[in-house]
C-alpha cells in the first residue's frame, strides 16, 4: 500500500504533517512529501481539504451492526457468591445503555444460581440470561467459553463487560477470540461516543461512512498505557460485541428501585467430554488479612514507613479503625507485604471511604489505584510529595510521630 501527495493540489497547509503519528511527512518547496518511512497507517488520508493525498489503500467498510443491541455484564460468581465487580459493572452498564437507548442484561452462568437474580436486578439488570447446568458448577474455561460464545451468537449484544478478576482475565480473551472481536483489558473508564465524526468537508462517501460511525455510538474504552504514563482510548469500529474488562473497585455500584428483571433461561447442550478439564481438588491459598478492594478504611504504607516495625505500627492503626493494611509496590518488592496488598496500576484498585497514605510519595502508578477513594489523608514529611495533590487532608510531618499520636487518641475513644 502506498501513500503519495499530488503536488499540484497541495497548498502546503501542513494538516497531514500534524496528524502523521510517525512524523514521516516533510515539507519541501511549500508542498508535503511523504518519506519512505511511511507505514501506510492511513491516519493522514481524510485530513486533506484539497484532496491532495492519494493512496491505493482500500478503505475498510464498517459492517452493518444494526442487529446487535444491548449492554451485557458477565455475572461472575464463585460458589454462588457474586463478585463485587459485577454490581459495579452493572452501574456503569446502565449509564452506557442510557446513552444508547438500549437495555442492560446480566449473564449468569453456573449451577443453582437463580437466587442471585434478585441482586442483579437490584443493581440494574433489566434482563438476565440464566444458564444453569451441573457441569457449570465450578468455573472451567472451555465450558464457560462455549456458553458465552453460544449466547453472543444467538442474542448479539453490542457491548460485553467482564471483571478483570482472575476468572475474567481467563475467560474474556477466549470469548473475544471465539466470536472474532477485540478486547480492551483493564479499562478505567467507559463512555459512549456521542459524536464520533463531524461531516464538514467530507465527500459523499466519507459522509456516509461518518454517519454510519456516528450512528453506531461507539464505546470508548480508556485504559492506562506505556507504564501508566498516558491514558489510551480504544474504540472497536469493525466487530461486535465491543468487549472490555474492568478491574474491581474502579466503577461505582448503584442500587435501582422497583426493578423486575426478565429472566431468560437458556439451556445449551453441554457434554463433559467436550470440556476437556476436570477439577480434582480446589486448594485455597491461605489469606493474610482481608480483601483490600472491599475495605471501608485502608491504612497504606510506603517506603517512608521504614521497614517491618513501622508496618506493625500501621497495623495497630488499621485495627483501631477496623480497616485493612495496604502498601506500595516498593514494600512488596522489599518482601514486607504480599502482592495482594499492593495498591496501584500493577496492584489492586481500591475505593474505600477513607484512605490514609503514610510515607507514600504518590507516584502516578500508585495513585491510579487509590484516587477514587472518598477521602484521602496523606502523611508525608515532604510538602512537595505528589500524594498531596490528590489528598483531601495533608499532614506534613514524620509518620513515626503522627501515627503513634493517632493511635493514642483513637485508643482513648477519639475518632477521625
Ligand atoms: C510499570 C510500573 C508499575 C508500577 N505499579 C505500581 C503499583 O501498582 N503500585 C505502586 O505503589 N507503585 C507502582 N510502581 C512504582 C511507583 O512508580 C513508585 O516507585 C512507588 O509507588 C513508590 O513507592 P513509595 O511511595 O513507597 O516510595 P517513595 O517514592 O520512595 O516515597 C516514599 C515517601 O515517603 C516519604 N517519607 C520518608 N520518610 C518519611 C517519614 N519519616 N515520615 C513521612 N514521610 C516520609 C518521602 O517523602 C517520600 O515521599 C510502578 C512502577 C512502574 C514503572
Ligand atoms: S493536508 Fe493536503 S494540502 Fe495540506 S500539506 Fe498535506 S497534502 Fe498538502
Ligand atoms: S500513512 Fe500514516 S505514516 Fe504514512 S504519511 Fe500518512 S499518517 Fe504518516
Amino acid at each position: 500500500m502506498t501513500i503519495w501527495i499530488n503536488k499540484e493540489e497541495c497548498d502546503g497547509c501542513k494538516l497531514c504533517q500534524r496528524v502523521c503519528p510517525y512524523e514521516v511527512i516533510e515539507m519541501a518547496d511549500g508542498v508535503a512529501v511523504v518519506t519512505d518511512r511511511c507505514t501506510s497507517c492511513g491516519a493522514c488520508l481524510d485530513v486533506c481539504k484539497k484532496e491532495a493525498i492519494g493512496s491505493d489503500i482500500v478503505p475498510r467498510v464498517v459492517p452493518d451492526f444494526s442487529d446487535y443491541s444491548g449492554v451485557w455484564v458477565f455475572a461472575e460468581q464463585i460458589n454462588r457468591v457474586l463478585a463485587n465487580v459485577v454490581l459495579e459493572l452493572l452501574g456503569r452498564a446502565r449509564q452506557l445503555a442510557g446513552g444508547l437507548n438500549e437495555t442492560v442484561s446480566a449473564v449468569l452462568v453456573g449451577s443453582q444460581v437463580e437466587n442471585l437474580c434478585d441482586t442483579l436486578a437490584e443493581h440494574g439488570a433489566e434482563k438476565i440470561y440464566l444458564v444453569e447446568d451441573a457441569l457449570l458448577a465450578d468455573y472451567r474455561t472451555i465450558a464457560y467459553a462455549n456458553v458465552m460464545e453460544n449466547l453472543i451468537n444467538q442474542y448479539k449484544p453490542s457491548i460485553l463487560l467482564m471483571g478483570a478478576t482472575a476468572l475474567g482475565r481467563d475467560l474474556a480473551p477466549r470469548v473475544s477470540r471465539r466470536v472474532g472481536t477485540g478486547l480492551t483489558a483493564d479499562c478505567t473508564e467507559l463512555t459512549i461516543d456521542e459524536d464520533t465524526e463531524k461531516s464538514d468537508d467530507k465527500s459523499p462517501d466519507q459522509e456516509d461512512q461518518a454517519s454510519k460511525i456516528s450512528a453506531s455510538k461507539i464505546l470508548w474504552q480508556t485504559r492506562p498505557a506505556f507504564g501508566g504514563n498516558v491514558m489510551a482510548t480504544i474504540a472497536n469500529r469493525y466487530s461486535r460485541p465491543q468487549m472490555a474488562t474492568v478491574r474491581p473497585g474502579v466503577m461505582e455500584k448503584n442500587v435501582v428501585e422497583n426493578v423486575n428483571a426478565e429472566i431468560i433461561r437458556v439451556s445449551l447442550p453441554l457434554n463433559e467430554m467436550d470440556i476437556k478439564t476436570k477439577i480434582l481438588e480446589i486448594i485455597k491459598e491461605p489469606r493474610t488479612g482481608g480483601d483490600i478492594t472491599e475495605a471501608n478504611v485502608i491504612v497504606a504504607g510506603g517506603r517512608g514507613i521504614n521497614g517491618q516495625e513501622g508496618f506493625d505500627m500501621l497495623e495497630q492503626l488499621a485495627d483501631l479503625l477496623e480497616g485493612e493494611l495496604a502498601c506500595t509496590r516498593l514494600i512488596v518488592e522489599q518482601g514486607i507485604m504480599e502482592q495482594h496488598s499492593q495498591v496501584g496500576q500493577t496492584g489492586k484498585t481500591v475505593r474505600p471511604e477513607i484512605y490514609i497514605a503514610c510515607g507514600i510519595s504518590g507516584a502516578i502508578q500508585h495513585r491510579a489505584g487509590m484516587m477514587e477513594s472518598r477521602y484521602i489523608i496523606a502523611i508525608n514529611n515532604d510538602p512537595q510529595a505528589p500524594i498531596f495533590n490528590v489528598a483531601n487532608w495533608g499532614i506534613v510531618g514524620d509518620v513515626h510521630e503522627i501515627v503513634p499520636e493517632m493511635i493514642a487518641q483513637l485508643s482513648k475513644g477519639g475518632t477521625l
